[in-house]
């Protein structure tokens, strides 16, 4: 009995989380646009679908809409926009999750940072790294080549 009043109440949330899909306010898109230029803005369904979901089993859910930025500052004009306007943000790396992490099931905002792919300070004394979110583990072993240092795959590469 328990179970089956569990199995409702599921029912139900999922219900209201796929009908009530709040809408973009008015003209955030142009926002959108305005803080990081129009070619790395994005609403074509095809571009959606693609960041909509990762390598897990789960069903596409797509954004309403894709970003690129290229700098912290207009990931930060973003999240403002986005806090402002009750928007859900998602950010994406290369969409190889195994958890869904990415699907947009309230919709609103991608941020796919591969385009922030810039490797800002390697100390090799201390073996560490600082790196922008779009670095991929390849990209970063280029960069290593020739210090004698790599990074393995481990968790979360
Ligand atoms: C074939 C295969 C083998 C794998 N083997 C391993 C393995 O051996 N060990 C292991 O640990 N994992 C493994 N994984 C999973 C691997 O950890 C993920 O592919 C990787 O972490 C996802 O990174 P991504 O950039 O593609 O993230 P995405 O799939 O784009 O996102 C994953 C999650 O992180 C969030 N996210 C993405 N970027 C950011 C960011 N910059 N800031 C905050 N949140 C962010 C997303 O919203 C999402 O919730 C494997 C995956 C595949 C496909």
């Amino acid at each position: 009995m328990a179970l089956r009043r569990l199995l409702a109440l599921g029912a139900a949330l999922g219900r209201r989380s796929c009908c009530s899909k709040p809408s973009l306010p008015p003209d955030f898109v142009e926002a959108l646009r305005a803080v990081v230029g129009a070619p790395n803005v994005s609403t074509a369904a095809a571009v959606r679908e693609q960041h909509g979901h990762d390598e897990s089993m789960h069903p596409c859910a797509p954004p309403d809409v894709v970003v690129w930025p290229q700098a912290v500052g207009q990931v930060q004009e973003l999240a403002a926009l986005c806090h402002r306007g009750r928007v859900p943000m998602v950010p994406f790396g290369t969409g190889t999750g195994l958890e869904g992490g990415v699907n947009a099931v309230q919709g609103g905002v991608c941020f796919d940072l591969s385009r922030m792919d810039a490797i800002a300070e390697l100390s090799l004394e201390d073996f560490s790294v600082t790196v922008e979110p779009g670095v991929t583990r390849k990209a970063l072993n280029k960069h290593l080549r020739g210090t004698g240092l790599w990074f393995p795959v481990v968790s979360k590469a």
